[in-house]
């Protein structure tokens, strides 16, 4: 298949940190040209069986999808999934453990905020969560937004959810190993995430690169809504350099906060190996 398709195979539903229903999502995506789609929700595939069944009402082409939160060199990474069984044990048991310590994060993020003066955010923020279980920074994000302590969800992260600052707790994930093979042991291909956005040094993000690929580990996002032009370049040779498929998804979360929209983003560079090549027979 070629490098000129309208995939888009990231974004989130209600079902983790977005605000669209999976059929809000599948409509918006069909409005923008998109052909093959996929719904990466954050540690949760709940969403899996609308997701399909909305692409196919809208005509488009559809990959399982899920976006896994792991810990790596004391720093979050996220770990795509994409066309694996969605009905894999193991795969639905890694993400409960994974989601698993979502609401005790929360309750001491919501305890960080009262020492600087906020209270009540963990209140605040569950009625943002369509999912309890996936409660996450985003939803504490909009509870401050609203209740006007900042201007907007970048302002929140920037002075309260990132490292060092009051709402940030430190939380270990699944391991790069768990991830990557229970995607692939449920048939379907890993996909390191928006690599441009970890503070790694050269060496780490090598180290990253080297594991994720011996551990079986296939697929890049290079062309994603949080890499510059000068990173969809870059990454795009870190591709060919380890030998992985290229990816292409917006993170599209919400109409309000996404600066990128569904289907929008520049088509892969044709000398890329596109993810959707090595996945045709995983195309529902
Ligand atoms: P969590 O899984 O609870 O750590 O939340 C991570 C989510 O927060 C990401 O998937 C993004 O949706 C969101 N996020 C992270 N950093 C930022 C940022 N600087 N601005 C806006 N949203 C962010
Ligand atoms: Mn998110
Ligand atoms: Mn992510
Ligand atoms: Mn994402």
């Amino acid at each position: 298949m070629t490098t000129i398709l309208n995939a888009d195979l990231h974004c989130h539903s209600v079902v983790s940190d977005g605000t669209l229903t999976p059929e809000e999502l599948a409509e918006r995506a069909k409005a923008h040209g998109v052909e093959l789609w996929a719904l990466t929700d954050h540690d949760e595939i709940g969403g899996q069986k609308r997701a399909l069944a909305a692409a196919h009402a809208q005509g488009m082409r559809y990959l399982t999808g899920v976006e896994i939160s792991v810990t790596f060199i004391g720093q979050t990474v996220h770990i795509v999934g994409l066309g694996f069984d969605a009905g894999n044990a193991a795969l639905a048991q890694g993400l409960r453990d994974t989601r698993g310590g979502r609401r005790q994060r929360a309750l001491e993020m919501s305890e960080g905020l009262a020492k600087v003066g906020i209270h009540g955010a963990y209140e605040g923020a569950l009625p943002y969560a369509g999912n309890p279980e996936l409660i996450s920074r985003t939803h504490f994000a909009r509870f401050l937004v609203e209740t006007g302590v900042c201007k907007d969800t970048n302002e929140v992260f920037r002075k309260y959810l990132t490292e060092g600052k009051p709402g940030f707790v430190p939380h270990r994930w699944a391991t790069l190993k768990n991830a990557v093979t229970w995607i692939t042991e449920a048939g379907g291909m890993a996909v390191i995430a928006h690599p441009a956005r970890y503070k790694f040094t050269p060496n780490e993000e090598y180290a990253l690169f080297t594991e994720f690929k011996a551990l079986g580990g296939r697929g890049v996002e290079v062309v994603t809504g949080s890499h510059s032009t000068a990173e969809f370049a870059s990454y795009a040779e870190t591709a060919k350099e380890f030998g992985l498929a290229a990816s292409r998804g917006s993170d599209f979360h919400s109409p309000g906060e996404s600066h990128t929209e569904l289907g929008t983003l520049p088509f892969l560079n044709s000398e890329l190996t596109p993810v959707w090549e090595l996945l045709g027979n995983r195309i529902q």
